[in-house]
């Protein structure tokens, strides 16, 4: 009761309106996959702190890494050269392809998704931003411009210059959760139907088109995109919407930025960023969450040439690239390298993948499962006919219930329905999935 009143009266309140438990989760601790509550009862942690721990909890290598670096030097700027912030950049930017070579690092999600805002505007001299119905694409006044999802979005924040387009959900659109002609029970976003021509590419397509001609007075400077959509629900797009979306913006003179915040490390499983899943390498990329492993950090990556449009201006930020975060980062690439998370990731989600299909077949109140490695999505809804989402209280009902199994799960989508699933475990740790 205590701590609840002092987080009503002194700490950040809630102000959300989605709630996911009856009664607040008091957590102290963690290992690894395990969160424990104040009581000491013990939690599997399939949310990973919102998509956020991509190598475990309290990892000791990482925690090594941390302790190490403050005993040498935690705070610069990056007006001085230091080595571990180089270091750093030189390995990140070994994980991009060409020509994504040039790492501007913040302290958040949204940091980097402003700082690319910024970047595309400059480089190209055009104002408009498109992005994709139902994403999130951060917290700040500007990035919340981005963010199409209204629970996450005040008025005043509506995002001058930010105009949405229909995102290419398979699931909510109008084919009842297929949309290939040659095979009308296709779900799979993944088919190579006439060489990816599906039905949902060609609505979706043509209304990006429709926007860009009508909605975007000026000529474009961006398209984000994330390449699974997290806070939307897992929604993964349809084989080739997002090349074929990048082909438009760009003869339009846009550039295109996929904001891998929640699908970047590895996450996804068959690839390490999410974009390398739609085979096309965007102009910029934003990332987070799983860059530090819960440490506040975030990045953009970008081409020389972009680099140089900005390069004009002053670019300073007191603690993006801050040396104890550098060494976080770096142990985490190497984590990841180490202990086979990608695979892990790839491992245990294919087999989810499998058993959560066999759930949805049997039970009417699963619609949907989707997703790619950890990022899966299980969209909970009344019945199949309508497709229309579960009810607030009864994804609260499936919350306290799971979480009485001791396992905490996430929640995603424009109406809070989707069941989000996305642990990367660390395979030297039991999988208990
Ligand atoms: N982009 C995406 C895709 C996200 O999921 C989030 C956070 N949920 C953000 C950006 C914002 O990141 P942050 O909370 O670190 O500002």
């Amino acid at each position: 009761a205590r701590m609840m009143e002092i987080r009503q009266q002194n700490c950040s309140p809630m102000t959300m309106k989605v709630t996911y438990y009856k009664e607040p989760v008091f957590i102290h601790q963690g290992y690894m996959q395990w969160l424990w509550d104040v009581d000491g009862r013990r939690y599997l942690d399939l949310f990973a702190g919102v998509a956020t721990v991509s190598v475990g909890h309290c990892h000791p290598k990482v925690r090594a890494a941390a302790e190490q670096q403050m005993k040498k030097l935690w705070h610069t700027t990056n007006i001085y050269v230091y080595p571990t912030l180089h270091e750093y950049c030189e390995k990140l930017v070994s994980y991009f392809p060409d020509p994504l070579k040039v790492i501007y690092l913040t302290n958040s999600g949204s940091e980097a998704n402003d700082l690319a805002m910024l970047m595309a505007r400059l480089h190209t001299g055009n104002y408009d931003i498109i992005t994709l119905r139902g994403s999130y694409h951060g917290g700040s006044p500007q990035a919340m411009g981005l963010t199409s999802n209204a629970a996450y979005k005040y008025p005043i924040a509506n995002g001058l210059g930010c105009t949405n387009t229909m995102c290419p959900d398979v699931f909510r659109g109008p084919w009842g959760g297929s949309h290939c002609r040659d095979s009308p029970v296709q779900t799979t976003r993944e088919c190579s139907c006439a060489q990816g021509i599906c039905m949902a590419n060609e609505q979706y397509i043509g209304q990006l088109q429709e926007t860009l001609a009508t909605s975007v007075p000026t000529r474009i400077a961006a398209f984000f995109g994330e390449p699974i959509q997290g806070v939307g629900g897992a929604v993964q797009y349809p084989k080739n919407y997002l090349k074929q979306a990048y082909k438009l913006v760009r003869e339009r003179g846009g550039i295109c930025i996929a904001d891998e915040v929640q699908t970047g490390f590895g996450r996804t499983g068959s690839h390490f960023w999410g974009f390398q899943g739609h085979d096309v390498i965007p102009d910029m990329v934003t990332m987070a969450k799983g860059i530090g492993n819960g440490f506040p950090m975030g990045a953009v990556v970008t081409t020389p040439e972009i680099a140089a449009s900005f390069a004009k201006g002053i670019h300073f930020n007191t603690f993006g690239g801050n040396p104890v975060a550098c060494a976080v980062a770096s142990s985490v690439l190497d984590i990841i390298k180490e202990d086979g998370t990608q695979k892990v990731s790839l491992d245990v989600g294919s087999y989810l993948m499998v058993e959560l299909a066999k759930l949805r077949d049997k039970y009417e109140i699963i619609g949907d499962v989707r997703g790619k490695g950890l990022q899966i999505g299980v969209e909970m809804v009344k019945d199949k006919v309508s497709r229309d989402p579960l009810s607030h209280q009864d994804m609260v009902e499936i919350f306290e219930d799971v979480k009485d199994m001791g396992v905490l799960i996430g929640k995603g989508g424009v109406y809070g329905q989707v069941v989000k699933n996305i642990m990367l475990s660390s395979p030297q740790h039991p999988r208990t999935i």
